[in-house]
């Protein structure tokens, strides 16, 4: 279990942030990591995002990093950190109006789809603009940055030209929505497979799962 240590201690050095993504794995199994540290989780799934955070210590950062259908944004508008997945209008108008009913402001990731793969969810980059001028009126949303994967593909120069894709349309987003917003500082890119390569290319949030409970 020192593996998170190291883990930790790489991602660190670069200034980026480590989201353990806990999904599918037991309390005992996070309880593990949260005793040497860690604080930041991921989950994919709502209903288990709500199950771990009811019954897990209350000084965890709860991140949602897959698909998240709009009827279900009110089970964690309440205590949800951050929202990885944002790609499609409608689910951040729900998620503004959960926010506002929390009284709470939700920072969010708008997930841009750069992999060649067709099942991964996100936005096209013409549909970002659209989107992103949409969500400006919205107030009780804040867009902290973007998120995307690269394709799972053992071809490190595919999935390293994907990461720099995203850094090149987060820089671009950055000046040309945000050149004013200090918050939109987030660049969430790099897993298990590909964490090094995309902390190289910009990463400021790793999401590692499997590297870190094996
Ligand atoms: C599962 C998952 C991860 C972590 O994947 P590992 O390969 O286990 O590190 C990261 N991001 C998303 C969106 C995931 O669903």
């Amino acid at each position: 279990m020192s593996q998170l240590l190291d883990i930790k201690e790489e991602v660190k050095a670069t200034g980026a942030l480590l989201v353990a993504v806990s999904k599918t794995r037991s309390e005992a199994e996070i309880m593990l990591l949260y005793d040497q540290g860690q604080r930041v989780f991921g989950e994919n799934r709502v209903q288990e995002l709500v199950d771990k955070y009811e019954k897990m210590p209350k000084d965890i950062e709860w991140h949602l990093i897959g698909h998240l259908q709009k009827n279900k944004v009110k089970y964690i508008a309440p205590f949800v950190s951050l929202i990885h997945s944002v790609d499609s209008v409608a689910l951040a108008e729900m998620i503004n109006k959960q926010a506002a009913k929390n009284d709470r402001v939700i920072d969010i990731l708008v997930q841009l789809k750069v992999a060649v793969e067709e099942t991964k969810f996100g936005l096209q980059n013409d549909e970002l603009n659209e989107i992103l001028t949409s969500i400006k009126s919205l107030d009780n949303i804040r867009v902290r940055g973007i998120m995307g994967m690269a394709s799972f593909t053992a071809d490190h120069d595919q999935v390293r030209t994907e990461l720099q894709q995203l850094k090149i349309h987060f820089d671009a987003l950055k000046q040309s929505h945000y050149s004013e917003d200090d918050n939109f500082s987030e660049l969430s890119m790099g897993m298990s497979g590909d964490y090094k390569i995309a902390l190289e290319e910009g990463s400021t949030m790793v999401r590692i799962g499997s590297l870190l409970f094996t």
